[in-house]
């Protein structure tokens, strides 16, 4: 009996032992900031050991983008992931590098010629950056957080196919997984949902809550605590997309009406402020 309780309490011991590995979060709370930039993307992620920053909103919002990121006593960026050349999500990222020392830039694998892509451009070159063009998945930590990035995996999907090509990133901090889909549309779901591993606490919801033939399926196969919808007043997002994500569970945020941010304490993500 003593030999079985000893037996017992070891396998607690290495039971504990491991959730305490894989919930190594660098003992540090991670903040996820959906900023309000009308239909258009700019989300931050911080904690005490690093910063990053998905999309930048639109030309306008630049400036607004690097205010929120100074005041939270950032004054550098060790990644900036470009999901892809739109102007709502790469129109800033001119103004960020040229106030903000960046450390990496992420940007998908294909070209663009814009107003918006030749700022961001000539900004790299002042800022001595050279963007990464991602044409695989990539998988790296940084700052106790599991960053994998998506490719697409087609290189032509018809009209508008930008939104296919976004780059979709996977953060893990600790056991706390978020999901961030850029413009995905259907044929970069249905990829998505071929590849599976979706399951996340937070959805950053693709494409501005545009409701596609398999949101709902997607919505089913990420299953998030927390939704966040990057929609404006003057452009709302579907109404099917929330019906959906509500319908698997989600609490949905729209930035619509005011910035969105999510907490984790690598067990659990908490809103900061609804
Ligand atoms: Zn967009």
């Amino acid at each position: 009996m003593k030999k079985l309780l000893c037996m017992l309490l070891l396998a607690c011991l290495a039971l504990t032992g491991c959730a305490a590995e894989s919930a190594d979060t660098g003992g540090d709370e991670l903040t996820a900031v959906f900023l309000d930039v009308g239909k258009a993307d700019a989300i931050l992620l911080y904690n005490g050991e690093m910063a990053a920053l998905i999309d930048a909103g639109e030309n306008d919002d630049g400036d607004a983008v690097v205010e929120a990121i100074r005041a939270r006593g950032i004054e550098r960026l060790d990644l900036m992931i470009i999901t892809h050349f739109d102007k709502d999500h790469v129109g800033g990222a001119d103004k960020v590098l040229e106030q903000i020392e960046v450390a990496r830039v992420l940007e998908p694998g294909y070209e663009k010629d814009s107003k918006q892509v030749r700022q961001y451009r000539e900004a790299l070159a002042a800022a001595g950056v050279e963007a990464e063009a991602l044409t695989e998945n990539v998988e790296f930590t940084l700052g106790g957080c599991g960053f994998a990035i998506d490719v697409a995996n087609a290189d032509d999907y018809g009209s508008d196919e930008e939104n296919d090509f976004s780059l979709v990133t996977r953060l893990t901090h600790g056991g706390v997984r978020f999901l961030f889909a850029g413009d995905a549309e259907n044929a970069r779901l249905a990829e998505l949902l071929d590849e599976g591993d979706l399951d996340s606490d937070v959805l950053k919801v693709p494409h501005h809550g545009r409701y596609e033939r398999l949101s709902a399926a997607f919505f089913a196969a990420v299953s998030p605590q927390y939704a966040v919808v990057a929609s404006s007043q003057d452009d709302l997002e579907d109404a099917e997309t929330v019906y959906a994500l509500q319908a698997a569970g989600a609490q949905v945020l729209l930035t619509r009406n005011g910035a969105v941010e999510i907490v984790s304490d690598g067990e659990s993500a908490r809103l900061a402020r609804p």
